[in-house]
C-alpha cells in the first residue's frame, strides 16, 4: 500500500531517497530529508563501456529533477571519496544548486583538478573537512570518519537529526594493512553503534561474495616476485585512484632499480593529488614520460591507463603501437593490476591479445598465481562484522544492482538486524518515525552528459 506522504519530511521524519546507485553500481546520489530540509550525499557518474567496438565509454549523469525543484531547503553536498562513481557529475550539475561542497582536501584536490582537465567549472564553494570533525548542514550534524577501502581519505558519515541517526559507510572494507592512511578501527565503529544508529546504508558490491576482502597488502609478493625476474620494461595498468597501489608497486620498482613513470592524464592528475597530500615515497624516482622511451629497458616501471581497455587511453595506444613515447618489444612484460568491470571481458581480453602480439608478457589476475588485485569493497564476512559493530535498527543497501542489494539485507537480517529495507533508485525510504517505503516516489533515469564525450 501506498503512503500518502508529502514532498517535503517533517521535524519527525528521517528519510532516505537515492536518485542514484540504488539498483545499480555507479552514479551514487542519495539525499537524506529531515525537517523539510535535503542533504546530498555524493554526486557521482555511470560509464558504460561499448563491449564490441572498444568506443568511447558513455558517460551518464543521474536525473536530479527532484532536487532541482528543492535546492532551496538543499543544506549541503558531501563527497565521501575521490572515485567517479561518487563525484564525477558534481563539476556539471553544481551550478543547478550552487550549494556548498564538504570533502576532505584530497577528494576535493581531485574535484578541482578532474574539472578542469574536462574544461568544466568546479564548484565555487567547496570546504574542507578532516577526518573525525563535525559538521553542521541545517538540520543534519555530521560526523567524517576514515573509512579503509581503495583511494585515500575515504569518509564514512555518522549524520545525525533529531528525529535519528543514519550511518553512511560510503565504500568501504576492512583493512588491516592498507599500505595508506590507518587499518580499520573496530572500536570507532563500536563506538558509533553505542551511541545508536537507527539506519546503516550500507555498500552492498562484494555481497554475494563469501569470506572477507583481501588486504591491499596482499598484492606485494607477486609484484616483488615479478620484477625480481623481469629483465625488460615493466607497464602497469591499474585503476588511477587507487594511490596504495601506486604507492606499492613503484617502491617495490625502486628497490629492483628502476625509474617509475605515468602515461595517461587521469594517472598524471591522481598522482599530482597524492604528491601534494604527501602519500607517495619519497625514495620514489619519478621520470617525465617524455624521457622514458630513452631509458634502459630493465630500469623502467610504468604505470598506464586503460586497464579496462578504453580506446585512446595509454594500454590501448601501447598495444597500437601509436604511442608516442614508448613502443613495447618482445622482453616488456604487462601486469593488470586491476579486475575487469563486468560488459569490458570482451575488450580487456582483446587487449591482452594485441599487447601479445607485439611480444610482450601479460601478466593478469586469471593467469597468475599470487595476488594481482584487491576490490575495495566489503564481503559477506566483512558486512557480518561491521554489523556487529553498529547494530543498527535498519539496514539499507545500496552501491549494488538488485541481486547485491538482495544478498546484503539476507546478510542483516541473519546478523541479528530487525529490519531490512529493500528498494531501487527513486523509491522513498521512510526510516523515522515509521520504517517503511514509498515505492516510485520520484522520477530517477540516466542522462548522457555530452561535454564527457568529446574529451
Ligand atoms: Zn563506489
Ligand atoms: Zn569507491
Amino acid at each position: 500500500m501506498q503512503l500518502n506522504v508529502d514532498r517535503n519530511p517533517g521535524i519527525n521524519d528521517l528519510w532516505f531517497l537515492p536518485l542514484g546507485g540504488c539498483g545499480e553500481i555507479g552514479m551514487n546520489l542519495n539525499l537524506i530529508g529531515h525537517n523539510s530540509e535535503w542533504l546530498m550525499v555524493d554526486c557521482g557518474i555511470n560509464i558504460t563501456s561499448s563491449p564490441l567496438s572498444g568506443a568511447q565509454p558513455l558517460i551518464e549523469i543521474p536525473f536530479t529533477d527532484f532536487i532541482d525543484k528543492q535546492k532551496s531547503v538543499l543544506q549541503g553536498i558531501l563527497i565521501t571519496h575521490a572515485h567517479e562513481d561518487h563525484f564525477g557529475a558534481l563539476s556539471s550539475l553544481w551550478s543547478r544548486w550552487r550549494c556548498p561542497v564538504f570533502g576532505t582536501s584530497f577528494t576535493l584536490s581531485v574535484i578541482r583538478r578532474k574539472a578542469l582537465m574536462r574544461g568544466l567549472t568546479p564548484p565555487d564553494l567547496m570546504l574542507e573537512t578532516k577526518f573525525g570533525e563535525r559538521t553542521q548542514h541545517g538540520s543534519f550534524s555530521v560526523i567524517w570518519h576514515p573509512m579503509t577501502h581503495s583511494t585515500p581519505e575515504n569518509c564514512a558519515l555518522e549524520i545525525t537529526t533529531s528525529a535519528g541517526t543514519i550511518f553512511h559507510s560510503s565504500d568501504w572494507k576492512m583493512d588491516k594493512y592498507p599500505q595508506i592512511g590507518k587499518s580499520f578501527r573496530p572500536k570507532r565503529f563500536a563506538s558509533i553503534g553505542k551511541r545508536g544508529v537507527d539506519a546503516f546504508i550500507c555498500d552492498s558490491t562484494n555481497a554475494q561474495d563469501p569470506g572477507f576482502s583481501a588486504s591491499e597488502g596482499d598484492i606485494v609478493p607477486g609484484i616483488r616476485q615479478i620484477l625480481a625476474n623481469e629483465r625488460g620494461r615493466v607497464i602497469v595498468g591499474c585503476f588511477s585512484s587507487n594511490i596504495a597501489r601506486i604507492n606499492t608497486i613503484a617502491k617495490i620498482a625502486v628497490k629492483s632499480g628502476r625509474y617509475v613513470g605515468l602515461l595517461g592524464r587521469s594517472l598524471s592528475i591522481m598522482v599530482e593529488c597524492a604528491k601534494e597530500r604527501g602519500y607517495l615515497d619519497s625514495s620514489i624516482n619519478w621520470v617525465d614520460s617524455e624521457h622514458i622511451g630513452y631509458l634502459p629497458k630493465n630500469e623502467v616501471l610504468i604505470f598506464a591507463t586503460g586497464s579496462q581497455g578504453e580506446l585512446g587511453a595509454a594500454l590501448s595506444k601501447l598495444a597500437m603501437d601509436s604511442h608516442r613515447s614508448v613502443s613495447l618489444d618482445a622482453g616488456d612484460t604487462v601486469i593488470f593490476s586491476s579486475s575487469i568491470i563486468p560488459g569490458n571481458e570482451f575488450v580487456v581480453s582483446r587487449l591482452f591479445h594485441k599487447l601479445e602480439g607485439l611480444g610482450a608478457t601479460v601478466v593478469h589476475p586469471g593467469n597468475f598465481d599470487e595476488t594481482l588485485h584487491v576490490s575495495g569493497h566489503p564481503c559477506e564476512h566483512d558486512l557480518r562484522q561491521m554489523y556487529q559493530l553498529i547494530q543498527p535498527k535498519i539496514v539499507i543497501p545500496v552501491h549494488g544492482e538488485y541481486s547485491h542489494l538482495n544478498a546484503n539485507a539476507d546478510i542483516a537480517l541473519s546478523c541479528g538486524i530487525p529490519n531490512a529495507l529493500r528498494g531501487m533508485n527513486g523509491d522513498l525510504f521512510c526510516i523515522r518515525p515509521k520504517p517503511t517505503i514509498v515505492k516510485g516516489f520520484t522520477k530517477v533515469g540516466r542522462l548522457p552528459l555530452p561535454e564527457f564525450r568529446k574529451k
